[in-house]
């Protein structure tokens, strides 16, 4: 028997010891910085010339690792290795096997917790909050879906008659390429692989370029709880090139993708495609982007309102898709949120993240340019209340940024920008407010602050969104707790840390037998 679920206590880093602990943890990162990472492939290390280099992205100077990358050739090679496995082997392991590896493999990331933390802080730019929320998520992924895998193994249970036993169980699909993020490139990474794995299929685990050296480390934590070669395989390369390749290619079985809009409809397309020697149609989930809108109403605890929003806007500088980069307000009340959110926003710290800054940086040059082009045309759109400026001369650098009177249909309240911008946009009534929230492709997280009790049914009813929040930011689902994915353009809603999860990475077998 496994205790019960319950999700990864917060750290305090107020709290002295907890902040030496992290000073300690950096440290100890810092040691490690510069090194090489090889591939993994079949548990095979090897070496390629060509190197993605990951680096800090509050210093572009720190070099946080040299990481082998992969090419056709070594993704076939992948894939080869993945499908063997698959079929010799893994397709038939016991479900107790593999999630006692992930029961294993959370005890020991939560042993060494704040260098995980410390990896995201220098690696992705994460603050200590975020980044110690980031590893929590990603033992509660693995302890989730260990547990879930357990309910599972034994099917659902369906109707025998006297003469006949029937029996419905969940089977493995095969070899899925897992594509994972940069803006969770811990806890998303090893979410959507050890989905994969736990459900007895084996994994082509393509990291996000900028973020290649953290999945590099949660390799080693599988391989030390026991987890077979051969299951999960590291190829971190270039979308174009590898990612491409393993899409279209005919033993490719599922596509497990998090990232944005773009890249998620091009997986979706080209996985529609059957290639010859395909004997299935490929399953895609995909978590896409968000236009992530907080409500406000008249009858509404304003503070709250303003927190809120501030909150869930410029969280690890406003790279979630869940962030929120719209408000729709009561007119009523729109200027007294207005200026608070002003007030709060410039109370916010920007600064290197090793320095433990509220605010850190954004992750690269192309990120960076496309938030700075963004405020450019919310400079024309809206009016700028705070923020609009930055600085990439050491680190990517963009202050928070807030525009006001925003027509519901401009550009900057209708594409994702993934940074720390929000616009603010005034609504007559509360029905007018939903009709904007609504007003756009995407459908991940929503939040609406009001005291008014028909006013959360009415937005429960009508407010379409994956993830919708009452009286709270629309940021930080906690596993297990608040399922999280989304409608629409935001993707397959396929709800990480959801009871149904698991279950699209396999299909249902029926067996009848005569008695
Ligand atoms: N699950 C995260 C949250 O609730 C967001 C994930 C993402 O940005 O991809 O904030």
């Amino acid at each position: 028997m496994v205790i019960p679920y319950k999700h990864e206590p917060f750290t305090d880093y107020t709290v002295e010891e907890n902040k030496l602990l992290m000073l300690d943890a950096i440290k100890k990162v810092e040691a490690d910085l510069g090194k090489e990472y090889p591939l993994i492939i079949g548990g095979e290390r090897i070496t390629t010339e060509d190197k993605i280099t990951s680096v800090n992205p509050s210093n572009k100077e720190e070099v946080i690792g040299y990481v082998s990358k992969s090419n056709k050739e070594l993704a076939e090679k992948a894939m080869k290795v993945a499908d063997e496995t698959f079929k010799s082997y893994w397709r038939t392991s016991d479900p107790k096997f593999r999630a006692d590896i992930l029961f294993r493999a959370a005890a020991i990331v939560r042993r060494r917790k704040h260098e995980f933390s410390a990896l995201l802080v220098k690696e992705a730019g994460k603050p200590w909050k975020e980044a110690d929320g980031e590893t929590a998520e990603a033992i509660d992924f693995m302890e989730f879906y260990g547990r879930q895998m357990l309910q599972l193994k034994d099917g659902i249970p369906v109707n025998s008659r006297p003469i006949e036993i029937n029996r419905f169980d969940y089977i493995p699909l095969g070899v899925g390429l897992v594509i994972s993020p940069w803006n969770f490139s811990f806890a998303i990474m090893a979410g959507t692989a050890v989905a994969a794995m736990v459900t007895g299929n084996t994994v082509l685990l393509k990291p996000a370029s900028v973020t290649p050296v953290i999945a590099y480390k949660f390799m080693e934590v599988l391989e030390e709880a026991g987890l077979p070669a051969g299951v999960i395989n590291y190829i971190p390369g270039p979308g174009g090139e590898v990612g491409d390749f393993l899409v279209d290619h005919p033993r490719t079985r599922f596509i497990s993708f998090t990232g944005s809009r773009e890249v998620g409809l091009r997986i979706f397309e080209r996985a529609a495609k059957v290639h010859p020697g395909q004997k299935w149609l490929k399953r895609t989930i995909l978590e896409m982007g968000g236009k992530d809108t907080i409500v406000v109403d008249n009858q509404a605890d304003l503070e709250l309102a303003a927190q809120s929003i501030v909150q869930s806007a410029f969280g690890f500088s406003g790279q979630k898709c869940s962030a929120c980069s719209r408000a729709v307000i009561h007119e009523e009340v729109y200027d007294q949120v207005k200026e608070r959110i002003v007030e709060l926003t410039k109370e916010l710290m920007v600064g290197n993240p090793t320095e433990n800054y509220y605010m850190g940086p954004v992750i690269d040059q192309a990120s960076y340019d496309k938030i700075m082009e963004y405020i450019e045309i919310g400079k024309e759109e809206g009016q700028l209340l705070v923020g609009g400026t930055g600085d990439d001369s050491k680190g990517w650098f963009v202050n928070p940024t807030v525009f006001a009177d925003l027509d519901p249909n401009a550009r900057i309240m209708q594409e994702e920008i993934f940074g720390p911008v929000v616009a603010l946009a005034k609504a007559k009534d509360f029905d007018e407010a939903i009709e904007i929230a609504n007003n756009t492709e995407y459908g991940l997280t929503g939040a609406v602050i009001t005291n008014n009790r028909e006013h959360l049914e009415q937005a429960r009813r009508d407010f379409h969104v994956g993830n919708l929040y009452f009286n709270r930011g629309c940021t930080a689902a906690i596993v297990g707790y608040q399922p999280f994915g989304g409608f629409n353009m935001s993707g397959t809603d396929s709800k990480a840390g959801g009871p149904d999860y698991l279950i699209q990475h396999m299909q249902g077998k029926t067996t009848s037998e005569m008695l």
